[in-house]
């Protein structure tokens, strides 16, 4: 059942519940209160009759009842034989039966309706007795005809079924007509999702024609948004494969290279052998480099929790910065402000001596590396200052991109990286909620900073969560 149909039908079921139960209120109220005017109507005519009646030893005298015009009345009482003969009537020709001779037994006032040729009439039934508790003499009997009651009742009963009816079909139509146009986006939209999964062509947009604060703008935005973030995943999928195929493909071929050499050969070749053991080396960790990265990226990667001193974790690695450098540049210690950071220690010394090797590689000879460490409004900011090359600042936003190198012959030369480190770097610091940010001017040298949040105001931030719920 489609969501137009389903909305329409719940809508008019819902309008005819509450037509039906109002109509229904409405119409017993009416039969009620009608019928309880014309009971009034009858007692009062009884206890009129009974109120002008005499009472002596002898019995009832009753007034004349052909004064009585709009209800019928008959009086029976009891003969010599104990019968329940009539006795007077304001009814001319008289009726020779009782109104209702299933009451005439009765010992209080009664009210019953019975039906007369074609007419109902409601009859009330009265015992006659000389004084309270006494014997029945006989019944006096009015009758009054139900007629107009019925025929308001028909009326009413007409009128509600025919109105409910209208207002019913017509908010059915009208509730269809407004789930159609307001539904109408939807189905533009999915349309539109349908033409765009059989193109196969994620690059186009649903078109925004509903206001941005309506429900279905809104839906139209986060649906374009999906796309383009799926377009990204696709893009980003496809260019990783060509990257992993290309880069996989230069240490296959010179594997290869190796082994058709020593092949045509006939003999193991020394050289050929170091150069495949080194090529295979690289393909070894570029693919736990590409692995680890994908578990960073994906937040897979298991990430140790403790409160460590980053002053101390980068004099550790300043001793290692030296022994990397080995005298090619001055590795130098700056600022160094004390301060204690929550994250995995072995990580963090990755992320660091990643971007110390960095420095140290792309610097020449003679130059300066700078290890920094401060204590800034709550974060502590590491940096790695070099004076080497310096990276273009339309490559910056890339260079942590995998597989990007700023001098891709760099790579053929066979002294750099598969392009992964700052990657890795990156989304291991975005895993300590930290930031990695770089400052580089060509020509002079290039600064990362690996901000890291304090343990101080980690914690107090944790505590901030947690009032919240306590409170
Ligand atoms: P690689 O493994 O090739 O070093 P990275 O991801 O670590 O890959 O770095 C990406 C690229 O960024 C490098 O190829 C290099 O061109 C550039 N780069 C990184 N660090 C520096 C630096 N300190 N100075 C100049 N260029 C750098």
């Amino acid at each position: 059942m489609t969501l137009r149909l389903r909305l329409t039908l719940g809508y008019t079921f819902v309008l005819a519940l509450v037509l039906s139960i109002f109509g229904t209120l409405v119409y017993l109220l009416l039969v009620n209160s009608m019928t309880a005017q014309l009971e009034h109507a009858m007692i009062s005519v009884a206890d009129d009759v009974i109120y002008s009646s005499r009472r002596d030893l002898q019995g009832i005298f009753l007034p004349p009842l052909d004064l009585i015009g709009n209800v019928a009345v008959q009086v029976w009482v009891r003969d010599s034989q104990q019968q329940l003969a009539q006795f007077d009537t304001n009814l001319s020709p008289p009726l020779d039966h009782p109104f209702d001779p299933q009451t005439l037994t009765v010992e209080m006032r009664k009210f019953s309706s019975v039906g007369m040729e074609d007419t109902r009439l409601r009859v009330l039934t009265v015992p006659l007795t000389l004084a309270a508790d006494d014997h029945i003499l006989g019944y006096m009997q009015l009758a009054s005809s139900l007629e107009i009651v019925d025929q308001a009742q028909r009326s009413l009963l007409l009128v509600l079924l025919g109105g409910s009816l209208a207002a019913v079909l017509l908010a059915g139509i009208s509730g269809w007509l407004i789930a159609g146009a307001a539904l109408r986006p939807l189905d533009l939209m999915t349309h539109a999702a349908i033409r765009i999964t059989r193109a196969d062509d994620l690059s186009r947009r649903i078109e925004l024609d509903a206001p941005t604060s309506s429900e279905v703008g809104r839906l139209i935005l986060a649906f374009n948004e999906t796309l383009e973030r799926l377009e990204n995943l696709f893009t980003g999928q496809r260019r990783l494969l060509a990257d992993v195929s290309h880069e996989l493909r230069t240490p296959l071929t010179a594997i290869r290279g190796n082994l058709d050499l020593m092949q045509r050969m006939g003999r193991l070749d020394d050289e050929s052998i170091e150069a495949i053991t080194a090529e295979s080396e690289r393909l070894t960790r570029m693919v736990s480099d590409l692995l680890l990265l994908a578990r960073a990226e994906t937040g897979h990667l298991p990430l140790e929790s403790e409160p460590l001193e980053a002053d101390k974790l980068l004099l550790e690695v300043f001793q290692q910065a030296q022994v990397l450098a080995d005298g090619k540049v001055a590795v130098l210690l700056g600022a160094h402000d004390q301060g204690c950071v929550i994250g995995d220690r072995d990580r963090l010394k990755q992320v660091l001596l990643n971007l110390i090797a960095n420095g140290i590689q792309h610097t020449p000879a003679g130059g300066e590396l700078v290890l920094s460490i401060e204590n800034i409004e709550g974060w502590m900011k590491i940096g790695v200052t070099d004076t080497g090359l310096g990276i273009p600042p339309e490559e910056q936003t890339r260079i942590f991109d995998r597989f990007y190198r700023v001098d891709q012959s760099r790579r053929r030369a066979g002294d750099g990286g598969a392009g992964l480190g700052l990657s890795i770097a990156y989304w291991i610091v975005r895993r300590h909620d930290g930031c990695l940010e770089v400052e580089s001017s060509p020509g002079h040298g290039t600064t990362f900073n690996v901000w890291l949040r304090c343990a101080d105001l980690v914690s107090e931030e944790l505590e901030q969560a947690a009032e919240p719920e306590s409170g």
